[in-house]
């Protein structure tokens, strides 16, 4: 895990990215959202194969990526693992995604996510609220309300 994802740096070199080699700078917010989209089916299709577990087919395409000397039980051991792995890239995927459509629509993410994720937690009583860091100071702990007090 890293310590200290500095999010602010991400985004920076995210958008340079962008702007640089990857030239969508221009794109709509179409693009971004079909994008999304895309990462959003490209984990669902890793989940529907771990869904349906390791069958003939999967074993099958682990055996002549992997050669004759695993066992099934071991190839099946390691589809697991690159499944997850493939689950954790797409994941990564979407959020760069998501970052990018916020950065293009000219959003702050995370005063976004901050303030949604309190608003939900005040409607459903719940008692776990984020807490607003510099870069979300708009999105303030719901207070409790007078007639709860
Ligand atoms: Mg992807």
């Amino acid at each position: 895990m890293i310590e200290n994802f500095d999010m602010e740096l991400f985004q920076k070199i995210s958008l340079e990215r962008c702007n640089g080699p990857f030239n969508c700078a221009d794109q709509p917010l179409l693009y971004w959202s079909t994008a999304i989209a895309e990462e959003a089916g490209e984990i669902a299709g890793v989940a529907k194969k771990m869904a349906r577990g390791f069958n003939k087919r999967e074993l099958l395409k682990m055996r002549k990526k992997h050669g004759e000397e695993k066992t099934d039980t071991e190839l099946e051991q390691m589809w697991f693992v690159e499944k997850k792995e493939q689950l954790a890239e797409e994941a990564a995927d979407l959020f760069t995604y998501i970052d990018l459509l916020a950065q293009k629509s000219g959003f702050d993410l995370w005063a976004a996510v901050t303030s949604k994720f309190n608003r939900v937690s005040e409607e459903m009583q719940c008692t776990e609220y984020m807490l607003p860091t510099s870069r979300t100071e708009s999105a303030k702990p719901a207070e409790p309300k007078i007639n709860e007090l």
